[in-house]
């Protein structure tokens, strides 16, 4: 989940528990309150009627009716009363009950009887009432009891509409404030985008010298900018020493290895090794010397084009450059025939150095992975304002788990191994490639040869003079 929703929504949540305890806290203040009210109007009421029994009961009871009439006269129509006799007989009842009969609990007799004011929620005809009974005494004299009562509706009537009010308004302060919210993250979190949207473009360039603009502020941004950059030196730092290591290393070897190579050399055409055995002795060393001597030039040249060397781009006849690779690896070829099929004149803008030893390995690839009595054909082909330059073999192909590596740098396939490679040459023909801005496609089934081509803008031009020694479309293998 993004941060920003993350944040948004934590807000909400700590802010709707906020609202609902607030909610609850009125809705119960103003329950309590409201009840309390109504205690008090039944508690009056009941007080003034008492009043007016006692002053009766004052009177013999033949004048009584007379002089003052029955107290439930004195009660408004928002009051029920009723008036129990000493055994808990009904013996009156204001005309607002209207024929009905308020519920009479011997519990709450027996509690008013020992003095007590006893309030209670009842049902009557199905609405809900608040009734207070207290007994009444005149003189020591126990007059009976008195209940008054009113509808608990209104009172429960308002609550409700207190409810609704505050579910409504905390529902709409929570999405305000929850929008809210999501505004305020999304503008706290903008310079946390421009770092990710500047670091990202760090990575996908991998430029190592790019640094992100530092911020004005001196707060967590700051630091995670300057952190950031800070990473981004040390990395630089170690990258560069890492380069400058391996380029100064395989440097330093080149010398060396060209002595050991000349000595081997002197050695072998002196003729003093004799005996076979140390002949082949002899001839393994020379071979492993060759391959170390090639595995340093590869290593210095990936160092060169990691230490970021370009290549001099500038309009080359192709063409050209295939015909003279195609004279160079017939040295090589071994038992494996060596084409040139179609060859169109075409111009390219590259360099013809590094473009030629990208055909060289692609063409040498096929030679040495080819078994003796197959072919290697290379073609440069002219094709909708495109030149293919392609170098194809009947060798053993590529299997598919190996075909996602070859373009590594040391990688060499488990069955490659004994064909004496340094497992650089495709890394290396990559970055030429890549230089160009183009990309070197492979294409294998195993088991019926690969095709290596690369496809970059050129354009047809006349046909150059024939080189010499490459007129024939086909040669024969060489031994
Ligand atoms: P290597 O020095 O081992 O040839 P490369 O980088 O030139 O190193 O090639 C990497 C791997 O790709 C090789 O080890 C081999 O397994 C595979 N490969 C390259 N070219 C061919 C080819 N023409 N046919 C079959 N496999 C090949």
């Amino acid at each position: 989940m993004p941060l920003r929703l993350r944040l948004a929504l934590l807000n909400a949540i700590v802010l709707a528990g906020a609202i609902l305890a607030l909610g609850m806290l009125t809705y119960a203040l103003e329950a309590r309150s409201l009840l309390d009210d109504l205690d008090e109007s039944l508690h009056t009421q009941a007080g003034n009627l008492t009043t007016v029994y006692q002053a009766r009961a004052t009177l013999p009871p033949r004048t009584r009716e007379r002089v003052i009439p029955q107290p439930s006269v004195f009660s408004g129509p928002t009051f029920l009363v009723q008036v129990l006799g000493t055994d808990g007989s009904v013996l009156e009842r204001s005309a607002a009950l209207a024929g009905s009969t308020l519920p009479v609990k011997e519990q709450t007799l027996l509690r008013a009887g020992e003095g007590a004011e006893v309030f209670e929620s009842v049902l009557l005809d199905r609405q809900q009432m608040r009734v207070f009974t207290t007994a009444m005494v005149s003189d020591e004299e126990f007059l009976g009891y008195l209940q008054v009562a009113r509808p608990l509706q209104p009172p429960l009537d308002a609550l409700a509409t207190l409810r609704t009010t505050l579910l409504g308004a905390g529902a709409m302060l929570l999405v305000v404030s929850m929008f809210v919210a999501w505004l305020l993250a999304g503008y706290s979190l903008r310079p946390i985008g421009r770092i990710t949207q500047a670091a990202r473009a760090v990575a996908l360039s991998g430029r190592l010298d790019s640094r992100l603009t530092p911020v004005a502020t001196r707060d967590e941004l700051a630091r995670l900018v300057e952190t950031f950059n800070a990473m981004m030196d040390r990395l630089e730092g170690a990258f560069t020493a890492q380069r400058r290591f391996v380029a100064d290393a395989s440097h330093e070897l080149r010398t060396p290895l060209t002595t050991i190579r000349g000595n081997l050399e002197l050695l072998r055409r002196s003729g003093a090794v004799r005996d076979p055995e140390m002949g082949d002795a002899l001839e393994d060393v020379i071979g492993e010397t060759e391959r170390m001597a090639r595995l340093v030039q590869g290593l210095l040249a990936l160092a060169r084009a990691d230490a970021g060397q370009k290549l001099e781009l500038q309009p080359i006849q192709l063409d050209e450059l295939a015909h003279s690779v195609y004279r160079e690896v017939q040295l090589l070829a071994g038992g494996v025939a060596i084409r040139l099929s179609r060859v169109d004149p075409v111009e390219v803008i590259g360099d013809a150095d590094a473009l030629k030893q990208l055909l060289l390995i692609l063409a040498e690839n096929g030679v040495k992975y080819t078994p003796p009595g197959g072919a290697v054909t290379l073609s440069v082909v002219y094709d909708q304002s495109d030149v293919v330059l392609s170098v194809q073999d009947t060798g053993p192909g590529i299997p598919p788990d190996v075909k996602p590596h070859i373009f590594e740098r040391f990688y060499r396939a488990p069955t490659a191994r004994s064909q004496g490679g340094t497992g650089l040459g495709l890394a290396i023909a990559q970055w030429i490639a890549s230089e160009h801005g183009v990309q070197i496609v492979a294409e294998s089934e195993p088991g019926s040869g690969t095709t290596f081509s690369v496809r970059m803008p050129g354009r047809l031009v006349t046909a150059p003079p024939e080189p010499r020694g490459a007129a024939a479309p086909e040669l024969a293998p060489t031994a």
